[in-house]
């Protein structure tokens, strides 16, 4: 079987230190059993002998044609190297964009491309998915089409690493899809004074539409090492259409925004855009009377990772910053109430909390205090009190007793990042009530939508915590659901055409999935939520707890105790295998402010401020903040799910306070019983460069990508078995060379495609066991193509 698929001349791929060669076969001969020696030479012309049978064989190359196709899924060998160098040369050839089956691949320029001009839309309006070279807005038209075809909801999900350039794709689909040329030209029939009243429409909705961008990235995107705009919050935004296929509104849901940012950045790291761009756009007037001034680094929550220049033009963002909330209805006034809070936390921030010999303290006229008090509305002394001082409830008395400087730091950040949060809800509210109409009438005039994801991918860095726990978590849940739909598709393209096949298994990660999820037995978050609900839990007791509960033999594929890191869990993810410090998981988890800095802070005398809170704290599945009216219409359009924080707190004694893992559980869990009634696209971004280098490509690091982007298992489940589908026609136009056909391949007959096929195949001596026909196509087992090729070319 082997002997086959080597002979001298065979293109191959030789294993070098970093990554493969190309190369080609000098000879083949049989060494001993079933084993053979093959002398190579590579691309450099060094020669080299492998001796040996199956994996210990180079993997085969793709036939020059083949070698940079548009889609991977027609390539004949599906090996690593294969699909890498396709990318790698499209690359180079400044393609930024391959088709890997129904996923498109996008590698990150990082340098502006003359992509997106007017014209480009326009081309790809109304055109099918392979008539043009592959494209983001290719996707964005299939989803629309899809969309006209029956109504059904789509959802394009963006994913890859940070920095990969997943929010830029996920703009420009938007942007696509929102834009009034899509719609005039492609929508179902509309009256003209549909027309008329449509085009004003849109021009409002496709502007507050944009306007998301600017205010969601100020507040939840912020400089880190790897992404100078890292998005720190998960996205799910649904543009939704009315029966005439018009854009009505919109809807945003965000997932898990990054706390401890807040409070803490890393070296060469900032804090969220909008203080910097407070700092640098507001007029001096304003600086002064909010206490903040141009030189930020005076603040704690700002200086703390390094003294950082502004890298983006913070001034003019920051003006487009306040356009974009006066388009979504927040103004003047409104503003200054907002950047009142922000300054609020900064001046927390710059408490000074000392430690005398046993107790935190702070100066009864701490200015800082006193600013960021009056600010918020709260009284200072009592804020101080429940700062410095904790009070426990026993059976039968309240017990208030000191706190250490450190603890003390830790109840004041914890407020920060609290107040910080609900104001991001707020305002995500606030969008959505600008966008969906006051009421919701937009949410219910909708008849179906489209969903463009903009998630995290895969993490895993030196040191991995709760945040890449929760984040990896969801990204097993869309790859679970990616391997399930993938799978589903090439079933129906088997059964579609009628042809017999066998499954292949392919790695299922549902058990890591039940590892992390399950409740009965509990699983990893479930642990967490009962550890974390002990008044004396630790993470050193969550940890004892995982290992007596999950350390077995029942477990062993998944869940490892790691020989060399203490206080550390590994669980063997889809993509590789990721070790967890467990260190802060407990209080991540929690995520709650003291029960009476929260009296203190709903019962501001700052309406503003205790509106903010109540938003947040109080949000129910209502489409919009204010109160539904009588006549409150209700939106056809299923709801990805709200990340309500009523969890963060906990009023009343009686009610079982949600965690943050189990909020975020709950929000995951609803995206995806409405992704599974959606259809998805995919869009996998990647990541070149660790450097943001244009033009660079670092084979390993792409490779890594996708390997965890489930990209090269995806290829092998859709196309397991007979990786290469052609329809009869293309198969008999390309092969017709082979055989001595009277005619040229213009005036071959539809009935004779098949006939032709036959020929070719004989032609190649293709044995029975490698191809099957089907009604329409025909299917090839791995390495026919690349036959086929071979004899073609000696034939031209
Ligand atoms: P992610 O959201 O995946 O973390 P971003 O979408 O923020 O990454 O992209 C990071 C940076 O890469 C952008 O700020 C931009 O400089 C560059 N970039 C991404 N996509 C493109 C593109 N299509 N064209 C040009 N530059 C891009
Ligand atoms: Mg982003």
């Amino acid at each position: 079987m082997t002997t086959s698929l080597y002979s001298p001349g065979t293109r191959v791929y030789l294993d070098s230190n970093d990554g493969w060669v190309p190369g080609e076969v000098i000879s083949c001969t049989r060494g001993s059993g079933d084993s053979l020696v093959l002398v190579l030479k590579d691309e450099n012309g060094q020669e080299r002998t492998i001796t040996g049978s199956g994996s210990a064989l180079p993997l085969l190359r793709n036939p020059p044609l083949l070698e940079s196709a548009d889609d991977l899924a027609t390539l004949s060998h599906l090996n690593e190297p294969s699909v890498l160098f396709a990318v790698q040369s499209r690359y180079a050839q400044r393609k930024i964009y391959t088709y890997s089956g129904i996923v498109l691949l996008a590698v990150n320029p990082f340098e502006p491309v003359p992509l997106y001009t007017p014209d480009i839309v326009k081309s790809y309006i109304g055109r099918n998915k392979g008539e043009l070279e592959p494209h983001l807005f290719a996707i964005a038209e299939d989803a629309y089409a899809a969309m006209l075809l029956d109504g059904r909801g789509q959802t394009v999900i963006v994913s890859g690493e940070s920095g990969a350039g997943k929010t830029e794709s996920a703009k420009l689909v938007m942007r696509f899809i929102a834009s009034p040329k899509v719609q005039t030209t492609t929508a179902l029939q509309t009256t003209d004074a549909d027309k008329n009243s449509f085009v004003d429409g849109a021009s409002l909705v496709e502007q507050q539409i944009q306007a998301t961008n600017p205010i969601l990235e100020a507040f939840g995107n912020a400089k880190t090492t790897r992404n100078d705009n890292s998005s720190r919050f998960g996205k799910y935004i649904q543009l939704l259409f009315d029966t005439n296929r018009q854009i009505v509104g919109a809807r945003v849901r965000t997932y898990l925004l990054e706390r401890s940012r807040l409070s803490y950045q890393a070296t060469t790291e900032r804090n969220y855009h909008i203080f910097y761009q407070l700092c640098a756009g507001l007029p001096s007037q304003d600086l002064q009377e909010l206490g903040l001034d141009s030189d930020y680094n005076q603040f704690h929550y700002l200086n703390q990772g390094g003294p950082s220049t502004s890298e983006m033009s913070d001034r003019d963002k920051f003006h487009a910053m306040q356009d974009a909330l006066r388009i979504i209805g927040i103004d003047a006034q409104r503003q200054m109430q907002i950047f009142q809070i922000l300054s609020a936390l900064l001046h927390l921030g710059n408490i000074n909390i000392t430690q005398t010999r046993t107790d935190a303290g702070i100066d009864d006229d701490d200015p800082a205090m006193a600013r960021a008090m009056e600010f918020l509305g709260v009284d200072a002394s009592e804020f101080k009190k429940w700062t410095i001082k904790k009070q426990i409830t026993t059976r039968s008395e309240k017990i208030v007793s000191p706190i250490t400087a450190p603890q003390a730091v830790q109840v004041r950040d914890s407020i920060s990042r609290f107040i910080y949060t609900c104001l991001f809800e707020w305002l995500v509210t606030a969008i959505n009530v600008s966008l969906t109409g006051k009421y919701g009438d937009a949410a219910a005039r909708a008849e179906t939508y489209i969903g463009v994801l903009d998630i995290y991918g895969f993490e895993h860095f030196d040191k991995n915590s709760f945040e890449q726990f929760c984040i990896n978590y969801a990204n097993e849940r869309l790859q679970h659901e990616f391997n399930t739909y993938v799978f589903k598709l090439a079933q129906e393209d088997y059964v579609k055409e009628k042809i017999s096949w066998t499954f292949i298994d392919f790695d299922d990660n549902q058990p890591t999935i039940d590892l992390m999820e399950s409740k009965v037995p509990p699983g990893i978050l479930a642990i967490l939520d009962e550890e974390s609900r002990l008044p004396l839990g630790s993470d050193a007791s969550f940890l004892q707890k995982l290992n007596a509960q999950l350390d077995k033999p029942a477990n062993k594929a998944v869940y490892k105790m790691p020989k060399f890191a203490n206080a550390a869990f590994t669980i063997a993810h889809y993509a590789l295998d990721v070790t967890y410090q467990v260190e802060g998981f407990l209080e991540k988890n929690r995520d709650t402010v003291p029960e009476e800095h929260l009296t203190l802070l709903t019962s501001s005398e700052n309406a503003f401020v205790r509106e903010v809170l109540d938003t947040a704290l109080h949000r129910t599945d209502t489409e919009s903040a204010e109160p539904p009216s009588p006549a409150s219409p209700v939106s056809k359009i299923p709801d990805p799910g709200r990340t309500s924080l009523a969890a963060t707190t906990g009023r009343g004694t009686s009610v079982k306070k949600p965690t943050l893992g189990s909020i975020f559980k709950s929000s995951l869990g609803t995206l995806m019983d409405m992704l599974r009634m959606t259809n998805v696209h995919y869009i996998r971004c990647l990541k070149p460069n660790e450097h943001k280098r244009a033009w660079e490509f670092e084979p390993l690091q792409v490779l890594a990508q996708l390997r965890a982007s489930g990209v090269i298992e995806t290829i092998r489940i859709s196309t397991a078995g007979y990786p290469s589908r052609w329809k009869f026609e293309d198969f008999s136009r390309r092969y017709l060379p082979l055989i001595n056909w009277r005619e040229g391949p213009q005036l071959v007959k539809r009935e004779q495609w098949k006939r032709i096929c036959v020929l070719c195949l004989q032609k190649g001596k293709i044995d029975k066991s490698l191809f099957q026909f089907g009604e329409t196509k025909i299917f090839l087992r791995t390495g026919v193509l690349a036959t086929l090729e071979g004899l073609r070319s000696t034939k031209l």
